[in-house]
């Protein structure tokens, strides 16, 4: 057990409470890590499929994480 990583349900938690707060359908794509998503059960994110699109707030989620990693690395 690592206890400094974040757990998938954590996120997974935190996408539910997102959801139900806007009364949204919550993100059931586990390769999605944002929890800002609003793309509900049928989130493509963060997936290779083709036709999948990702959504805005996990592409400015994204963003932010990268802006953070690069900081880091300074
Ligand atoms: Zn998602
Ligand atoms: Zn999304």
């Amino acid at each position: 057990m690592c206890a400094d990583a974040p757990s998938m349900s954590d996120v997974a938690a935190a996408k539910r409470a997102f959801a139900s707060e806007r009364g949204l359908e919550p993100c059931a794509n586990d390769a999605c890590k944002c929890d800002a998503c609003e793309c509900g059960a049928r989130c493509g994110c963060e997936t290779a499929a083709r036709d999948a699109k990702t959504c805005e707030p996990c592409v400015e989620f994204k963003a932010r994480k990268l802006a953070a990693t690069a900081r880091r690395a300074r």
